[in-house]
């Protein structure tokens, strides 16, 4: 275990009718910018809730954060709160919502600065108090410190870090309402963020590598659950948990990291418009294939601890190994190819010239060059 310094300030509120805690959560001086993405909320009951939460407090609302938050929209945001002088900010909804209202708060803070800037500098040193109703399980945004921004202007999606959430209210029964596919995005998203963590070298935190296959075993084992019955409140109850717990820093403690298939995913995400979830589970069986022989000792340790493989030489073994990997993404529903979404060769060339102009270095071993990208996507054609 590396040394390392762990402090998550997040205050979790979850469960059934936790929305009404609104009203004691935030101080009744603050004036509030209260964030939404397209109306959801307006057609599952959550606005009304906040709404009723929130009716003695001061609250603004800013509308139309999308998918893949962009700057573009979140600039008009800042606007909005600068001329109101709010002095917190809490999102309702998914990820976006809140990764979004995270650079929001940031540029606020910050206003001599734009705010595409700070998302390229990488890390927000000043953001102004937000928190969260989460509305979809999958980013962990509502209790890390990460956001990812894109730029429709060019085409990019970076990630940058800052303060975590002040509060985050967790309803499982607000996930009801999601849309199959969603759902399936959002269990790729959290099985992968676990993979990112764990699928390095062996032994440098064995009581993390317990959680990381806990976490990535239970979201296995309740997708054919929540496709059978999304109103069952203790599944989608675990379904929430898992994705708070798959990326709170909590797996992280004193580990190398991998990350090069949210990097390559961001960028089909980037140019193409491809769903999150749905680009990791298209990225990762080619970048455990290609990383096959770095991150062996683990593939066969997640094999035989997770899938029940021990059988057949260590090669024969892997391969089962990205093969169930992949059926897991399959059994959601989502493309695993490239030419599931008419996505060919030009654009993975446009990834690697990407990589090797900007020499990225990804992955544990920094070894995944613009190169290594581009075979890692030839591998998904
Ligand atoms: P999302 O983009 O926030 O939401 C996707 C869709 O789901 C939206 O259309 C939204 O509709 C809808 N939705 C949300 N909650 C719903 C509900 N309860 N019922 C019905 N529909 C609902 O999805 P996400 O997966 O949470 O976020 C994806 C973003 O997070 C990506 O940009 C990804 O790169 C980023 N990400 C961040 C982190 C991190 O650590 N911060 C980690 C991984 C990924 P409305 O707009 O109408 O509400
Ligand atoms: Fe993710």
């Amino acid at each position: 275990m590396f040394n390392f310094v762990f402090q998550n300030t997040t205050k979790l509120v979850f469960g059934k009718g936790q929305i009404a805690q609104l009203q004691s959560l935030i101080p009744i001086d603050k004036k509030v910018l209260i964030t939404f993405g397209g109306g959801s909320v307006k057609r599952n009951g959550v606005y009304e809730q906040v709404k009723i939460a929130l009716k003695d407090h001061a609250v603004i609302e800013f509308w139309g954060i999308e998918p893949n938050p962009a700057v573009e929209t979140l600039r008009k945001a800042v606007q909005l709160g600068l001329e109101e002088k709010v002095d917190m900010l809490l999102a309702v909804g998914g990820g976006s919502v809140l990764d979004g209202t995270k650079l929001i708060a940031a540029a606020i803070a910050e206003h001599e600065k734009d705010a595409w800037d700070i998302v390229k500098s990488g890390t927000a040193p000043k953001q102004i108090p937000f928190a969260s109703v989460m509305t979809l399980p999958a980013t962990g945004s509502e209790m890390n410190n990460g956001a990812v921004i894109s730029c429709h202007e060019t085409q990019e999606k970076f990630s940058f870090r800052g303060d975590y959430p002040v509060f985050s209210i967790l309803d499982p029964e607000t996930t009801y309402s999601l849309p199959p596919y969603q759902i399936s995005c959002s269990l790729a998203d959290i099985v992968v963020h676990c993979f990112e963590q764990y699928m390095t070298t062996t032994g440098q935190n064995r009581v993390l590598d317990r959680w990381a296959e806990g976490v990535i075993a239970t979201a296995m084992e309740i997708a054919p659950l929540i496709k059978a019955d999304s109103h069952n409140y203790e599944v989608m109850s675990d379904y929430m948990f898992s994705a708070t717990m798959a990326l709170n820093n909590f797996i992280r403690m004193g580990i190398t990291q991998d990350w090069s298939t949210h990097q390559i995913g961001h960028e089909l995400t980037a140019l193409c418009g491809v769903t999150h979830g749905e680009s990791l589970a298209i990225v990762y069986p080619g970048t455990i294939d290609v990383l096959r022989e770095q991150k062996k000792d683990k593939l066969l340790q997640f094999g035989s601890r997770v899938l029940g493989i021990v059988e057949g030489d260590d090669d024969k073994r892997i391969d089962e190994i990205i093969a169930r990997i992949e059926s897991f993404f399959k059994s959601l529903g989502l493309a695993t190819r490239l030419s599931e979404k008419n996505i060919g060769i030009d654009v993975i060339e446009e990834i690697a010239r990407r990589f090797n102009e900007r020499g990225v270095k990804l992955g544990e071993a920094q070894n995944v060059t613009g190169d290594v990208a581009r075979e890692i996507l030839m591998r998904r054609l």
